[in-house]
Formats: C-alpha cells, structure tokens, sequence
C-alpha cells in the first residue's frame, strides 16, 4: 500500500506540491500517495494528530503553521533549531526539520550557477520564510547579510539569533548595495512589494522573489532597473525534493521536475 504524506496549511488549495512529489514519486519509483490538507486556523495539531492517526508518514507544513509545528515537535534539526519554524515533519518520531534554506541555497548555486561565497545579500522580510533561510545563507559564505523588514522590530529580533547578521528598516537601504536581494515577504501575494529606496534594485543584481507562479511588483521593479530576475518556483521544487530526501531516504532529480512545472504554470 502507498505510504501516505501531504502538505498542511491555510490556505493550501493553491500549492503545487502534491504535484511536485507526484513527480518525484514517478522518477524514483517511489511508492507514496500526497494529498493537501486545509487545517482551521486554531486546528493544527489536531489536523496532525489525525493524519498521524490514519496512517500518515510525513507532512510538509505551509503558511501559517510553520511554527507551530516547531513546538509540536519531540526533536528538531539543526537547521530547524537554528530557524525556529519547522516545514518538514516525520510523524513517527515526531521530528522536525527546515529544508527551504537548503531549497533556496540549492536553486541559486545549482540552477542558477551562482557562487554565493563573499556575496552581499539583501533579504527581505522576517517571517518564517527569512527565519528558514538565514543559516543556509551563512553556511554558503555570503559576505554580508543585512535583513530589512516592513516591521523594523522583527527584523532586529530575528538578525540577533544569528552572528554576523544585521538588521534595518527598508527605508535605511537607500545607499546600500547588494549583489543579491532576495524578497523573502508576502507583499507579492497581494499585489505589493517591499518600499524600497530607489537605487537599491539596480544592474548586475539578482533579485530573487520567493513568490512563484506571478510576475510580482518586486520582480517588475528589479526588471526596470535592470536587475537579473527569478521566482521562487526553483526553491520550491529543491525544498520539496530535500523533504522527499529526509521521508525516503532518496534524491530525485529536480532539474526536470522545475523544466515540466515551469511549462505547466505557462513560464516557458
Ligand atoms: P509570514 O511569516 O506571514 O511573513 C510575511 C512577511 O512579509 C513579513 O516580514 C511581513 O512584514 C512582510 N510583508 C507582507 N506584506 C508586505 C508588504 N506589503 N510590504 C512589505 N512587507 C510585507 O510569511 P512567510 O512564511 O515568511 O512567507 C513569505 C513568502 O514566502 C510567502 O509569499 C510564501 O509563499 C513564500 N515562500 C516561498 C517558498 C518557496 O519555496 N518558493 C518557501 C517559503 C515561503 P511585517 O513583519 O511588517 O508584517
């Protein structure tokens, strides 16, 4: 019987990862079944209780859960401890792991052949997308990392668990310079993108949204100023093929996973 696994959240309708694994499975001859969860709000643990109860292996765990599911957990990764929110569960040891800073540093270096030692970086945010990111970031080397956020206070809370992180508001960008930003916000699910000062977003930049399937005003702003440019479909399929890695102990290849998915969401 396929071993069952699926994605948690609210909402979830939108997530492209019982595909991704649907793939993976094919590929690797994997015999696993993964479905979406919509859990209420105030219900997650039920939720996992219940799919844990009927048999469930693994959950990947979405917006708004991701630190919830860092305290449901018996142990965590260290990645995960460093991250504080967790996007992988194994339910039969109650374990905890967070693989989109492995997801996000995999994407920039493997498909887009950068070398992330020495560079500086610009994140954007800090919620639990920056929070899971941070310790990847600083395993790759990157020169400097300097965390801005809407909210000042939350970026100062989350760059002091981490050396060698510094914080400021958006509007304190004006006169910095970073080889990479990587908008690791919602803003683009609305419709919106960080407040950034001009020149901040310029030529021989990456600017990374973390936001796939939309071209978001993030990425519009870094095109005009003649930035290079890039969803975060890429770390999706490499975060999903890291959980698929801790589940089953197998790695899928991911560059056609990506290619299929991209002609799929009408991305060429
Ligand atoms: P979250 O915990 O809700 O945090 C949202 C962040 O966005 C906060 O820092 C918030 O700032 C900021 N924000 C929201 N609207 C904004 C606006 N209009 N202007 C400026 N800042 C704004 O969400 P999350 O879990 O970190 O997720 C963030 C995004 O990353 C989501 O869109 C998610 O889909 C994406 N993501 C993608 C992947 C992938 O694999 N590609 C993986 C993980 C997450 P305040 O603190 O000021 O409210």
């Amino acid at each position: 019987m396929s071993e069952r696994y699926a994605v948690i959240g609210n909402p979830v309708a939108h997530s492209r990862s019982p595909w991704i694994h649907a793939a993976f499975a094919r590929l690797t001859a994997q015999d696993i079944e993964y479905s979406r969860i919509e859990a209420p709000l105030q219900g997650f643990e039920r939720a996992v209780r219940e799919f844990h109860a009927a048999g469930g292996r693994g959950l990947n765990v979405t917006l708004p859960f991701k630190a919830q599911a860092f305290d449901y957990c018996r142990s965590v990764s260290a990645r995960a401890k460093a991250a504080r929110v967790v996007n992988t569960l194994v339910l039969d040891r109650g374990h905890g792991d967070n693989t989109d800073g492995v997801g996000l540093v995999n994407d920039l270096t493997q498909h887009l052949g950068l070398a992330l030692a020495g560079k500086a970086v610009l994140l954007l945010g800090a919620g639990g997308a920056a929070q899971g990111v941070i310790g990847a970031l600083l395993d790759a080397r990157v020169g400097r990392l300097v965390v801005a956020n809407r909210t000042e206070s939350k970026a100062h809370a989350l760059a002091a668990l981490h050396a060698g992180v510094t914080a400021c508001a958006l509007d304190a960008l004006a006169g910095q310079s970073f080889d990479i930003a990587i908008n690791a916000t919602s803003a683009g699910l609305a419709g919106a993108a960080p407040a950034l000062p001009a020149g901040v977003l310029r030529r021989h930049m990456l600017a990374y949204d973390m936001v796939y399937g939309r071209d978001t005003p993030f990425l519009a702003a870094a095109r005009a100023a003649g930035a290079d440019t890039r969803d975060g479909l890429g770390m999706l399929v490499e975060q999903a093929a890291e959980s698929f890695f801790v589940w089953r102990g197998v790695r899928p290849p991911t560059r056609p996973v990506l290619d299929e998915l991209r002609r799929e969401l009408g991305g060429g």
